[in-house]
């Protein structure tokens, strides 16, 4: 029997299962304790065991059930025969409970991209800086990120051993974002959050000409959009190349599903199409509330050096 279910949220409920397996991987690698750190481009770009198992584990579990998926993972790794072990099969039922937004109704597998960080905050997991990883499963229709997926492995992991590690949030514009109780930064307050690795003399310059109350330098560019919605940070801020389609296309969907923004650091929306380049050159800014009065203070000398 075909299912009455449209092919977005079939596609939504697998990989809300999907990334909850890829955060027992996550888990797991730590625990055996083998992390096999491979460098990339540079001394703060760095693959793990976890990276390339994960990612292995989402894209074939992807691939089997929806074959005529565009699916976009960070991580190169060779072709090969993938273990059973690693494929996730499941789906999220109260996601299949959900009404399709009717704009997305009759989308078909083939129009669809699916942007994959199989690990985001790579460089903090290897430091043990367990709760800024995030698993990032962004999905994009006409270049537009319309759906995701964030799973947070390490949420709760300082609450003591009786607490339930990991949690998983999901969002469809149109719908809504799920999986999290959405708060608020007393207003008046700035708090800004940006890169605790990846910082360079633009990105202080571009945080310190907002003249913040607060900066929270901490990793992820999912676990930064978390900050958002939680009432921890009031804006992302990140006027640097560095960030790539897989960390904000989730991300993003979560944020402009309660009312937020994110855009590049001139205001412009990113795309999310297959043929794409997959740096975000222009930088990240994004916030839950008060766009305005951030983008109004980005310096001109940090738009000038960042070109879309
Ligand atoms: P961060 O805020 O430093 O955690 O960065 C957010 C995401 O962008 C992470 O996936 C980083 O790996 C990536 N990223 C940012 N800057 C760089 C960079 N200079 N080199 C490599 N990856 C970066
Ligand atoms: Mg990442
Ligand atoms: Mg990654």
């Amino acid at each position: 029997m075909a299912s009455s279910h449209t092919v977005l949220m079939r596609l939504v409920a697998s990989a809300y299962s999907i990334a909850q397996k890829a955060g027992t991987i996550v888990r797991r690698v730590i625990a055996e304790g083998d992390l096999g750190i491979v460098e990339k481009t540079c001394p703060t770009d760095l693959q793990t065991k976890a990276d390339r198992l994960a990612q292995m584990s989402i894209c074939s579990s992807l691939a089997r059930k929806f074959p005529k998926l565009t699916i976009i993972g960070e991580e190169d790794l060779p072709a090969e025969e993938v273990d059973q072990e690693l494929i996730e099969d499941g789906q999220w039922e109260e996601i299949l409970k959900q009404p399709c937004p009717s704009q997305y109704r009759t989308i078909k597998e083939e129009d669809l991209v699916v942007w994959v960080d199989p690990l985001d905050g790579t460089k903090e997991y290897t430091e043990g800086l367990l709760d800024n990883v995030t698993v990032l499963i962004g999905i994009a229709y006409e270049g537009k990120a319309i759906a995701g997926v964030i799973n947070q492995p390490y949420y709760n992991y300082q609450a003591g051993p009786d607490a339930v590690l990991g949690r998983t949030i999901w969002g469809v514009l149109g719908l809504g974002a799920f999986g999290f109780q959405l708060k608020e930064v007393p207003s008046g307050k700035h708090i800004i959050t940006t890169t605790r690795s990846h910082s360079n003399k633009l990105v202080t310059d571009c945080v310190t000409a907002m003249n913040p109350d607060d900066v929270l330098r901490v990793g992820g560019a999912g676990n930064k959009i978390i900050q958002l919605i939680e009432g921890k940070a009031s804006a992302y801020v990140f006027a640097s190349p560095g960030c790539k389609k897989w960390d904000t296309c989730a991300p993003e969907v979560i944020l402009h599903a309660v009312g937020g923004k994110l855009t590049d650091i001139h205001g412009n929306a990113l795309q999310y199409n297959k043929e794409v380049k997959h740096m975000n050159s222009a930088g990240v800014l994004a916030t839950l509330r008060n766009y305005d009065y951030y983008a109004s203070r980005v310096p001109e000398s940090v738009k000038n050096a960042l070109v879309p």
